[in-house]
C-alpha cells in the first residue's frame, strides 16, 4: 500500500475538483431559468397587448351596436310623427306620444354609452400603445439575454469538460479500493464524500469529533468516517 498520507493528499486533490465540479453543474443548470424569466416577461406583455386589442374590438362593437339602435329609433319616432297627424281618437294620440317619449329616452341612454365607450376607447389605445413599446422592448432584452445565456452555457460547459479532465487525474493517482469507497460515499452524500475535521466537529453534518478521533485524523495514519453523516473526515 502507498503511503496513506498521499493517499489522503489524492483524496483533498479529488474532493476539491469535484466541489468544483457542483458548483459548475449547478450553474450551468441555472442558465435556462434566467433565459425563461426573460422570455416569460415578453410573453406576457405580448398577452397582455392582445387583451387590450380584444377590449377594444369589443368596445367598437359596442358602439357601433349602440350607434345602429339609436338610428332605429330614430327612424321609428319619426314614423310615429308622421301617424300622429293621422289618428282618429286622444287614446291613439296619447298612446303614440307615450311610445315616442320612451324612444327618447332609451336614445339619450344610448347615446351616454355610445360616449363612455369612446372614453374608454380612447384609453385603451394608450394603453395598447404603451404596452406595444413594452412588448418590443421586452422581445429585444429576451433575444439578448437568450445570446448572452447561451455563450455562458458555452463557456459553462467548457469549464466542465476542463474540470472533468482534471478529475480523471486526480482519481488516477488514488488507489482503487479507496478510490471506490470514496465514490460510494459521494453517489449518496450530494456529491460530498469528504468533510472538514479541523474545528472538532464534521464540517458537513456538525456531529462532533472525540480528541483522541481528531488526532488520529490530524496524524493521517488512518482514514476515520463520520460517525453522523459517514463521510470520511480530514484535516485540511
Ligand atoms: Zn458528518
Amino acid at each position: 500500500m502507498t503511503d496513506m498520507k498521499e493517499q489522503i493528499e489524492g483524496l483533498l486533490a479529488l474532493d476539491t475538483v469535484d466541489r468544483r465540479l457542483l458548483e459548475l453543474e449547478k450553474t450551468r443548470r441555472a442558465f435556462p431559468a434566467e433565459r425563461e424569466e426573460a422570455e416569460g416577461a415578453f410573453r406576457k406583455a405580448a398577452a397582455e397587448h392582445g387583451a387590450v386589442e380584444e377590449e377594444l374590438r369589443r368596445s367598437f362593437l359596442a358602439r357601433r351596436a349602440g350607434e345602429a339602435e339609436v338610428d332605429k329609433n330614430t327612424e321609428a319616432i319619426g314614423r310615429l310623427n308622421v301617424q300622429l297627424n293621422l289618428v282618429k281618437t286622444q287614446r291613439e294620440y296619447d298612446a303614440l306620444r307615450t311610445e315616442m317619449a320612451a324612444l327618447r329616452e332609451r336614445n339619450d341612454r344610448l347615446a351616454d354609452d355610445v360616449f363612455a365607450e369612446m372614453d374608454r376607447a380612447e384609453a385603451l389605445e394608450k394603453r395598447k400603445a404603451e404596452l406595444a413599446r413594452d412588448r418590443a422592448e421586452l422581445e429585444e432584452t429576451a433575444r439578448r439575454v437568450a445570446a448572452e445565456v447561451e455563450k455562458k452555457i458555452g463557456a459553462c460547459e467548457e469549464e466542465i469538460a476542463h474540470a472533468r479532465e482534471e478529475r480523471a487525474a486526480a482519481a488516477a493517482l488514488v488507489e482503487p479500493a479507496l478510490l471506490a469507497r470514496y465514490e460510494r460515499i459521494r453517489s449518496g452524500k450530494e456529491g460530498m464524500a469528504l468533510a472538514e475535521a479541523g474545528s472538532g466537529a464534521c464540517g458537513l453534518c456538525y456531529r462532533s469529533i472525540p480528541p483522541q478521533r481528531l488526532i488520529e485524523i490530524r496524524s493521517r495514519k488512518s482514514l476515520l468516517a463520520c460517525e453522523g453523516c459517514g463521510r470520511i473526515l480530514v484535516a485540511r
